[in-house]
């Protein structure tokens, strides 16, 4: 995941946009439109489309910094990271080489969603604190930007709390395994194989609810699944791949009975003498 357009660096890390975030944010700042305008039926279009934008840009400021400390507790406990890339399905850390321990993994996992929630809880305060109380609509426009924050900061939290390796939850899953086990393999193929079942579990939930009439959320939910099961099975794969290659050397598996030529013969005897006849590339 390579971002298209960079917007800067905090603490070495890049920050950027992925060409699929710009879909994302315009489906988001379109919802939030629908969503102020049904619960504010007396609020003017340009205070709709104000609030809906301020929304949308502080939701997705709120994400870098979820990212944001996924990335750092990784920086804090020596591994490295190099950006951080906004796409159509939320945020993503490259973190370079894997944990080196389950307590690390644990840490740099739920680091996400415990921003989320101090954002989430911190942001319905503040509107409480303005005058909002959960039992009616906010009133004013900062109270219903906050409000709306704050449930889908939770709601995040919550989501990605999820055991689907390699959400977050299935990250702190498999650190768990990890620590029980003592075997990063091992729990890297049981956190897989879980992912696999919740992934399976959302296409089915998104196809039913496709067909049950929910429309574009059920087919939303399903393609999620679909993202999840397809990240889980290369997870899986990698796994299998470098345990298969552990501890073989480049000399096993090298050829090395090759014919040497002579540096003067032209290319026509090269191609016609030795590379058609002998079939080495
Ligand atoms: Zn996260």
């Amino acid at each position: 995941m390579h971002s298209s357009i960079k917007l800067g660096k905090v603490s070495g890390i890049e920050i950027g946009l992925h060409y699929s975030w710009f879909i994302i944010a315009a489906l988001i700042v379109f919802s939030l439109v629908e969503h102020f305008r049904q619960a504010n039926s007396s609020w003017s279009t340009a205070q709709i489309w104000s609030a809906a934008l301020c929304t949308a840009v502080l939701f997705f400021v709120t994400l870098l910094l979820h990212e944001l400390s996924h990335s750092l507790v990784a920086q804090n406990r020596g591994l490295r990271v190099r950006a951080i890339t906004l796409f159509a399905l939320g945020g993503v850390s490259q973190i370079e080489g894997d944990a080196p321990d389950a307590k690390t993994e644990f840490w740099v996992a739920i680091a996400g969603p415990i921003a989320s929630l101090v954002i989430g809880f911190g942001s319905l305060a503040m509107a409480a604190g303005l005058g909002w109380k959960p039992s009616i609509e906010p009133g004013t426009t900062v109270d219903a930007v906050l409000v709306w924050l704050g449930y889908i900061n939770i709601g995040l939290a919550v989501f990605n709390m999820i055991p689907g390796f390699p959400l977050d939850g299935g990250r702190v899953f498999r650190s768990i395994v990890w620590a029980v086990t003592k075997d990063a393999d091992r729990s890297t193929r049981i956190a897989a194989r879980v992912g696999q079942v919740v992934a399976f579990l959302f296409i089915f939930d998104g196809l039913w609810q496709f067909f049950g009439g929910a429309g574009f959320n059920g087919l939303w939910i399903a393609f999620i699944g679909w993202f999840l099961m397809d990240a889980a099975r290369s997870s899986y794969a990698q796994v299998e791949t470098s345990a298969a290659l552990r501890g073989i050397r480049v000399s096993e598996v090298m050829s090395k009975d090759y014919i040497l030529v002579n540096r003067g013969m032209s290319l026509q005897e090269f191609v016609d003498d030795y590379l058609l006849r002998t079939g080495q590339r």
